[in-house]
């Protein structure tokens, strides 16, 4: 994909928006762009800066995503509401051609390192209530404030705000940030301009500012799958690719697979409340270390088929007439609403599967259940909202049942 229209190929050292972000090291990628750690000169911070591919289409999606961060870190001057925050942008060339760049601030790891850290075991119920609480404080000002959908919510794009190992954290690791090209990775393009020159002995006084201020931050790294006290479990939601305004919704089919709800397969128009479904399968992920519906396309029936099986055999059979009130309803159910290619469904509601396989205490199933089960209701008009998520009973559990 390194090639004309592809990704910009990035070397440790490069130069960004005249010298002002200097690239450190690659902290991600998509398939829409890769994500570099770069130290800012200007603020003496590290920051995430996503290049988008160059060719019109990856354009065209940047400037929208853009548009979206922009109308988010607008609306939140104070940085509260756990939503990633857009720093700057602006257009940088390359042999592939224009790239769209994008200066986020920088996140640590996001939660489906967390989980697989964990060894996929679940996390404490106490931890999975602070992630969530953050996820739909985000949720809920993005919904009701801003009026968008993120449509692509899952472990991936929800961050951790510090990283899981201390030593890969640029501010907790002690090491300068790097300024110009090491050694041996030469530089192709023309000979470094005078501009470039004085560019590079200022990011190296702030450089010098910063070891000055920075504060030390100690503490040990945690050992995977014990405790995990040390990780502070504020995170922010991320990637607004796929985001849209909730009143033109523009992609028919919205989501990753496992996170997706059943309108969005049935084709019966959708509202935010496709992220509370996506929310609920994250929750349940963070308690149980497992994904919680994972369709499979088998023998004379569709992924999508298996899909809304899963679904039903967790919550229940979908009402009549939600099941045959979709563009799609003809292709997975009869008239009668029953699939017509899937006939035996083997039904275990969750507070039961929570018990029996994920060895829950009746007490921490029955309650989590009771929180879950109401988002993923198959009407979405009935879905509680971010808001009305915030205000229930077991968000504000603070110890275990027998504690109390
Ligand atoms: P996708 O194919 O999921 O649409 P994308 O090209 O839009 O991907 P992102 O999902 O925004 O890119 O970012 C890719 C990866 O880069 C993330 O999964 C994450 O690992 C890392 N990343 C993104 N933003 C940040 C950030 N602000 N801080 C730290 N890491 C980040
Ligand atoms: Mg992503
Ligand atoms: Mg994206």
């Amino acid at each position: 994909s390194y090639r004309k229209g592809g990704y910009h190929a990035v070397r440790i050292g490069d130069p960004f928006a005249g010298g002002r972000y200097i690239a450190q090291k690659k902290l991600g990628w998509g398939q829409f762009s890769t994500v570099w750690l770069a130290f800012d000169t200007q603020s003496s911070k590290y920051v995430a800066l996503k290049i988008q591919k160059s060719a019109a289409q990856f354009a065209q999606a940047a400037i929208h995503e853009i548009e979206v961060l922009s109308a988010i870190s607008d609306g939140d001057p104070s940085d509260s509401r756990c939503v990633v925050r857009l720093i700057d942008n602006f257009k940088h060339a390359g042999p592939n051609g224009q790239h769209l760049c994008m200066v986020l601030e920088f996140l640590g790891d996001s939660l489906l390192r967390l989980i697989k850290y964990n060894h996929y075991k679940g996390l404490e119920l106490c931890k999975v209530r602070e992630i969530c609480r953050c996820i739909l404080m985000g949720l809920d000002y993005l919904h009701r404030e801003l009026g968008i959908i993120h449509s692509d919510l899952k472990p991936e794009n929800i961050l951790l705000a510090t990283t899981i190992d201390p030593a890969k954290d640029p501010l907790r690791s002690g090491a300068p940030p790097i300024l110009e090209r090491p050694e041996g990775n030469t530089y192709t393009g023309v000979t470094m301009s005078i501009i470039e020159k004085k560019l590079k002995r200022r990011a190296r006084r702030a450089a010098a500012k910063i070891s000055e201020t920075r504060s030390p931050m100690g503490g040990t790294i945690p050992k995977p799958g014990k405790s995990m006290e040390g990780i502070n479990v504020q995170c922010k939601i991320v990637d607004f690719g796929n985001a849209c305004w909730a009143d033109k919704p523009f992609a028919e089919e919205i989501q990753t697979r496992q996170y997706r709800a059943p309108e969005v397969i049935l084709q019966s128009g959708y509202t935010s409340s496709v992220d509370i479904w996506s929310f609920a399968c994250i929750a349940f992920e963070l308690a149980t270390g497992d994904m919680m519906l994972t369709p499979k396309e088998g023998q004379g029936f569709s992924e999508d088929e298996d899909h809304l099986a899963l679904m039903m055999e967790l919550l229940g059979k979908i009402p009549r007439k939600i099941a045959t009130g979709g563009a799609r309803s003809k292709d997975f159910f009869d008239k009668y609403g029953d699939l017509k290619r899937i006939r035996r469904l083997k039904f275990r509601p969750l507070d039961q599967l929570l018990v029996d396989k994920y060895k829950f205490t009746e007490d921490d199933a029955r309650r989590f259940a009771e929180f879950l089960v109401p988002l993923l209701d198959f009407a979405p008009e009935k879905r509680p909202t971010a808001q009305q998520c915030l205000q229930h009973p077991w968000l504000a559990m603070e110890k275990s049942p027998a504690q109390i």
